[in-house]
C-alpha cells in the first residue's frame, strides 16, 4: 500500500520532493523507542515551515488520508508511529528547529515545535536564563512532542509540567488553517482556553508548529543529595520535611527502589554507587539563588534533621557539579537498564502522595500473590506523586512470553489499585495506543463523551492521528 499519486505530487510541491520519503529505510520513523510498535508509513513528509505544514494538512484532507505527527519519536505509548496499513502520512516536525525569539524582559522563549528540548535549554542558557523542562530523553525529544504529551520530567515539583510552562501555541488545525496563538501573556481570560486543549492532545486535534514558553532566571547553584530510607513512608515524610525546609528551593525529589538500582548496577557497572543498597534511595535536587555554599549548608541541615527524626539511614551531599550529574545519570539510566534486562510492563501512574506507601504495599503484595518471583522496578517523581511502577518477568522467565501472557492481568491488578486510591493511569506519558482501551474503562463516561465531542467538532473527518487517545 502507499498514498495516492495525486497526493504524493501535492506533498512534493508543498515541501520539495527530497523531503517526501516513500522508500528506503524508514524504520527510524516507523518503530517506536521501546520497539513495541512497528507500523508502515505511506509517506514520510518533512516540512520546514508552518505554511508547509498547513499545505501538507490541506493536501491530506483533500485526499482523505490520515496523518500522524511525529517529533523526536521518544514517546512511550505508541502515539507517534503510523499504523500498519501503509496508507498514513507521517508528518515529521524535525526540520522545524529554529528558535524564533527570546524576550528577556518577558522571560519567554518562542521556538519551532521541532526544536530538540536540549536545544531550547541551551538557547535559554546562552542568554543567562533557564528553561526548566528536563527529562532523560531531552537530547532527542522535541518541544512539540513535549507539549503534545504534556511531558513532566524531573523538575515538576517546582516548575510544573510542560503545560504550566507554556504561554502560547501556534497550531495547524485539521482543516489546514493556522491558529496564531503565540502569545507571551501570563493572563488572558478571553474565552475557551485553546492552548490547554491542544496541550496533551497527542496529535489528535492538530499539529503544534511553535510555542512560547516561560523562562526563569538561572539559579546561582544547583546541588543534589542522595539518601537511603527504610520505608516509602519515610520517603514521604522526608519530602514533607524538605518542602518545609527548602521551600521553592526544592526542584527535584526522586525515589528508586532497591531492584531498580540493582538493575542499573548490573547493566551499567561503571556508574557511581555512593550509598550502600537500601530498600529506597531518594535523590533530592535543590536550586539556590545565592550560591553553592548556602545550598550545601541547607542540605546538610535538612539531612541532619532527617537523621535525627530517623527518616534516613545514610546520606551524601554531592561535592561538585560532576558528582551531581553522576547521581542524575544513575537515576536516568533506570529505563535503559530495564530495556537491557528485557521487555517489561510499564505503568506511569499518578497518586496522591499521601496514598503512595499504602498503594505500593498493597499492589506489591497482590502482584507477588499473582505470580511469585515477579520483579518490580519502582521509581519515579515522588515529589509529584508520579511513580513508574514497572513489572519485569521473574528471573528465568522469557520476557516476551511474560508480556504476552501476563500484561492484561497485571494491568488489572495495578490499575484497580490506582483507581481505588483516586489515582490516574497516565501521569506524564499520555495515552497513545497503549492505554486507549484502558481509558474507556477507567475514565468517567461524561469525560469520555466530552472528549469525543471535542474530537468530532475539531476533526470531523477523523484524519488527525486516528486510533489514539479517544
Ligand atoms: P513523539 O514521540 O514524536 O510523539 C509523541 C506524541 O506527540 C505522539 O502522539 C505524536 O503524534 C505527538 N506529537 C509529536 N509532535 C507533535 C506536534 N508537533 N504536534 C502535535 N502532536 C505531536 N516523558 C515525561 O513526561 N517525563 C519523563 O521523565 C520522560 N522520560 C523519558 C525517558 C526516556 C529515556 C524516553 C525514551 C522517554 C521519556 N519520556 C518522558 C516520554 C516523553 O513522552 C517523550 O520523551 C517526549 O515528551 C515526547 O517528545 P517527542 O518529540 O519524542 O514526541
Ligand atoms: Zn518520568
Amino acid at each position: 500500500m502507499s498514498v495516492p499519486q495525486a497526493l504524493l505530487r501535492a506533498l512534493q510541491e508543498a515541501v520539495g520532493s527530497e523531503h517526501v520519503l516513500v522508500e528506503g529505510d524508514l524504520s527510524g520513523y516507523e518503530k517506536d523507542w521501546r520497539r513495541r510498535w512497528h507500523g508502515r508509513a505511506g509517506a514520510v513528509v518533512r516540512p520546514s515551515s508552518t505554511e508547509q505544514v498547513a499545505r501538507v494538512v490541506r493536501a491530506c484532507l483533500e485526499a482523505g488520508v490520515s496523518m500522524v505527527p511525529q517529533g523526536g519519536n521518544t514517546g512511550l505509548v505508541g502515539g507517534g508511529v503510523p499504523d500498519s496499513s501503509g496508507t498514513q502520512v507521517l508528518v515529521s516536525l524535525r526540520r522545524m528547529n529554529r528558535i524564533r525569539q527570546i524576550d528577556r524582559a518577558n522571560l519567554t522563549i518562542t521556538a519551532d515545535a521541532g526544536c530538540v528540548l536540549q536545544h531550547v535549554q541551551e538557547a535559554a542558557d546562552a542568554e543567562g536564563l533557564f528553561f526548566p523542562l528536563s527529562l532523560a530523553a531531552e537530547g532527542s525529544c522535541t518541544l512539540g512532542g513535549n507539549l503534545a504529551t504534556n511531558a513532566g520530567g524531573t523538575q515538576v515539583v517546582r516548575y510544573g509540567n510542560a503545560r504550566e510552562l507554556c504561554l502560547g501555541l501556534e497550531v495547524v488545525t485539521p482543516q489546514g488553517a493556522v491558529w496564531p496563538g503565540l502569545s507571551g501573556l501570563r493572563k488572558d481570560n478571553t474565552g475557551y482556553d485553546l492552548r490547554n486543549l491542544y496541550i496533551g492532545s497527542e496529535g489528535t486535534l492538530g499539529i503544534i508548529t511553535a510555542a512560547t514558553m516561560k523562562l526563569v532566571p538561572k539559579p546561582a547553584a544547583v546541588t543534589t543529595a542522595l539518601t537511603s530510607c527504610a520505608t516509602l513512608a519515610d520517603c514521604v515524610a522526608l519530602l514533607g520535611l524538605a518542602q518545609s525546609r527548602l521551600g521553592p528551593g526544592l526542584t527535584g525529589f526522586e525515589v528508586m527502589n532497591r531492584f531498580s538500582l540493582a538493575l542499573v548496577a548490573r547493566h551499567f557497572p561503571q556508574l557511581p554507587r555512593p550509598l550502600p543498597a537500601a530498600e529506597w534511595t531518594v535523590l533530592l535536587e535543590q536550586s539556590d539563588t545565592e550560591g553553592e555554599a548556602r545550598a550545601r549548608a541547607r542540605f546538610e541541615q535538612l539531612l541532619e534533621a532527617a537523621l535525627e527524626q530517623g527518616l534516613v539511614q545514610d546520606a551524601v551531599v554531592a561535592e561538585s557539579l560532576a558528582q551531581s550529574q553522576g547521581l542524575w545519570h544513575v537515576r536516568e539510566s533506570i529505563p535503559l537498564a530495564q530495556s537491557e534486562e528485557g521487555l517489561n510492563i510499564k505503568h506511569d501512574i499518578a497518586l496522591p502522595v499521601s496514598a503512595i506507601p499504602d498503594f505500593v504495599a498493597r499492589t506489591d503484595a497482590a502482584l507477588a500473590a499473582h505470580q511469585p518471583g515477579i520483579r518490580l522496578v519502582n521509581f519515579g517523581h515522588l515529589g509529584d506523586g508520579n511513580l513508574h511502577y514497572n513489572v519485569q518477568a521473574p528471573d528465568g522467565v522469557d520476557a516476551a512470553q511474560f508480556l504476552r501472557e501476563q500484561e492484561p492481568a497485571v494491568n488489572d491488578i495495578v490499575y484497580d489499585q490506582v483507581q481505588a486510591c483516586g489515582g490516574s493511569i497516565s501521569a506524564e506519558h499520555g495515552v497513545g495506543q497503549l492505554k486507549r482501551e484502558e481509558l474507556q474503562h477507567r475514565k468517567s463516561p461524561v469525560a469520555l463523551a466530552t472528549m469525543r465531542a471535542i474530537k468530532q467538532a475539531l476533526d470531523p473527518k477523523g484524519l488527525m492521528n486516528p486510533g489514539r487517545v479517544v
